[in-house]
């Protein structure tokens, strides 16, 4: 593997598949083996890990990660790069591909398949054989079809010979990835909406990016995403990557960030889902009060809502960005109580 982490390699793989990095897939691929290993070590994998990997591009961080997991799940947008990850990462068998777009995928289910199968179905990864699932959606690693796990026209990949991966239970999920920077920020949100079954999640992206997903509520950096990563998380700030260390080498520097999801919060709002839509309502259109931005939510009228914001003790003319985590949550619960007692 330590050929990929060249700049002349990675160009030589692009010359014999004829491959064209797609800046509209964010595709700018990491060639520097002291970020990548530092990455690794910023997600603190260890082995009988399974860890879920966003974006392998040409597998040099899910290589990495593998060294160390028991078990690599990728999932990978682009199809075009499918046989460059099956050539580049033929000597593993802890590494399975799903060419799936993230934002369509449904990642707990991916988790469950990875949990409860453990290890690859004989007829899906024969010996020093890449199965190449084609064809109907299948589950990503037991050769089980779950129509419900993946987009239709997925392809689910095997690589390398077939291995015991997961150590027992409970295993620590730890999701990775260097983060096609256009999408970052609807990644996290999908994860956290979605109630993502992991432990941890450590993401390379623009530094702005990465400043602004862990600023702290009340502050004025503060936006929907860190919101609602503060309320599900504790972010670290990790480390500073430059862009010299990409092919082709974008125009920003980047970030390594890690969120450590909390495990049995102690204030969870009522609902997780009204909790993201005060938070979408309140930070999509942050100059308004909040009177005036969540009108509508929950089919609540003006009225309504400053009777919410009354009850949970927040000025009706106040803005998002200057509440605090639990005055979010208390403004979604009082919304949530309003509802239910007018509309049983
Ligand atoms: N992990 C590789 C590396 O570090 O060299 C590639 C990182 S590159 C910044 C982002 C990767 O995410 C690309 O491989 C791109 O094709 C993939 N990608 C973009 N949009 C995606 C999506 N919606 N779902 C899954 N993968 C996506």
């Amino acid at each position: 593997m330590d050929r990929l982490y060249s700049p002349s390699v990675i160009s030589d793989i692009q010359r014999r598949y004829g491959f064209t990095a797609a800046k509209s897939l964010g595709q700018n691929f990491l060639a520097d083996k002291n970020t990548i290993d530092r990455i690794v070590g910023c997600a603190g994998i260890e082995a009988g890990d399974l860890v879920i990997e966003i974006g392998p591009g040409m597998g040099v961080l899910t290589a990495a990660a593998a060294e160390k997991a028991g078990l690599v799940v990728a999932i990978e947008i682009d199809r075009r790069l499918m046989p460059i990850l099956e050539e580049n990462l033929a000597g593993y068998g802890n590494i399975r591909l799903i060419n799936a777009d993230i934002l369509k995928t449904d990642v707990n289910a991916v988790i469950a398949d990875a949990l409860a199968a453990g290890t690859p179905a004989p007829d899906t990864a024969p010996e020093g054989i890449m199965a190449h699932a084609a064809g109907p959606p299948q589950s990503a690693l037991a050769g089980t079809p779950t129509p419900d796990t993946v987009p239709e026209g997925i392809m689910a990949h095997a690589v390398g010979p077939p291995q015991s991966a997961l150590a027992g239970t409970p295993t620590p999920v730890k999701i990775i990835g260097n983060l096609p920077y256009y999408i970052t920020n609807p990644i996290v949100m999908k994860l956290l909406e979605d109630g993502v079954a992991a432990d941890s999640m450590t993401f390379m992206l623009q530094k702005e990016a990465a400043a602004r997903i862990c600023a702290p509520p009340g502050t004025p950096g503060c936006g929907a995403v860190s919101a609602a990563v503060s309320f599900y998380c504790q972010p670290h700030m990790a480390m500073s990557v430059s862009r010299e260390v990409f092919v082709p080498r974008p125009n920003v520097d980047s970030s390594v960030i890690r969120l450590d999801i909390h495990k049995g919060h102690a204030a969870r709002p009522i609902s997780d889902r009204m909790f993201f839509a005060v938070v979408r309502a309140g930070f999509g259109q942050r100059r308004k009060t909040l009177l005036n931005s969540l009108t509508g939510l929950a089919g609540l009228s003006k009225g309504e809502i400053g009777k919410a914001l009354e009850a949970a003790g927040i000025s009706p003319m106040r803005r998002a960005e200057t509440l605090g985590l639990q005055e979010i949550a208390a403004v979604a619960d009082a919304i949530c109580l309003l509802q239910a007692s007018t509309r049983p």
